[in-house]
């Protein structure tokens, strides 16, 4: 059976000299694997849609829920992040994420637009790429059902404080006064700034998601925030993000 699918190649391997698996993030079924035979031979007119990062109109065969290539039209390529080390291997930790999280019982179209998102203003360079860090990963965990609970206190319901503290375990917030005696060891403190910084990137529309301007002083404390939550909420450390930390410490 034919069906067409739009998705984006977030991992190739390698078959024999020729061919290819793909995991494909798709727009109606999730995450698929998809076998495409010969895009390894030179005059294959499918090779350039097997890249990696490649978003495409894909037409596949179907069959018993598995999936082999017939033929693609690309949308977006974004070839270019492989010209900049640093957002490449960003790119590569947006991937091993979703890869990790996403399902094919449970597609989700909007971890798609999200990465789909993050990609094209990482190509475009007119985001901070540490901005562009925290947003997937905060969104990423809102999206798939993480999503921690910033409305006020977790016991007073206090909405504005000067002061709370983030439980990254619980998802949580508490004000300075019912935090008590608790371990901070997996809490972060927010001031009322940051706290708006994390609703906004949690809880707005996708549409007005990347218009959030945060102040560059606190780009680094977002993105360490952001990060602890994802880590201890997925209970793992992504390879990639080591990488990605190690390149960026380098310059
Ligand atoms: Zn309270």
């Amino acid at each position: 059976m034919l069906t067409t699918l739009n998705g984006i190649v977030l991992r190739e391997r390698s078959v024999g000299e020729s061919d290819k698996f793909l995991d494909v993030l798709t727009d109606a079924e999730g995450l698929i694997e998809v076998f495409a035979k010969g895009v390894k031979k030179q005059n294959s007119k499918n090779a350039p849609v097997t890249q990696l990062y490649c978003y495409s109109k894909f037409c596949l065969n179907e069959s018993g829920g598995r999936y082999t290539l017939n033929s693609a039209e690309p949308i977006r390529t974004f070839f270019e992040l492989s010209q900049d080390i640093e957002k490449f291997s960003l790119a590569a930790y947006f991937s091993e994420m979703i890869l990790y999280v996403a399902t094919e019982e449970r597609p989700n179209n909007e971890v798609l637009r999200l990465i789909l998102n993050c990609l094209h203003f990482l190509c475009l360079g007119n985001r901070d790429i540490m901005l562009l860090k925290a947003t997937f990963e905060l969104r990423l965990m809102s999206e798939i059902g993480l999503v921690p609970n910033l409305i006020g206190c977790c016991q007073c319901l206090k909405y504005t404080a000067s002061r709370m503290q983030f439980d990254l375990r619980g998802g949580r917030l508490f004000c300075e006064d019912c935090v008590g005696n608790r371990s901070l060891e997996e809490m972060e403190p927010l001031d009322a700034y940051l706290l708006h910084c994390l609703r906004f990137i949690a809880l707005t529309d996708m549409k007005q998601l990347f218009g959030l301007k945060a102040r560059k002083e606190y780009l680094g404390t977002l993105c360490r925030i952001t990060e602890r939550f994802c880590t201890i909420q997925l209970g793992r450390r992504f390879p990639t993000l080591e990488f990605y930390k190690s390149i960026r410490t380098e310059r």
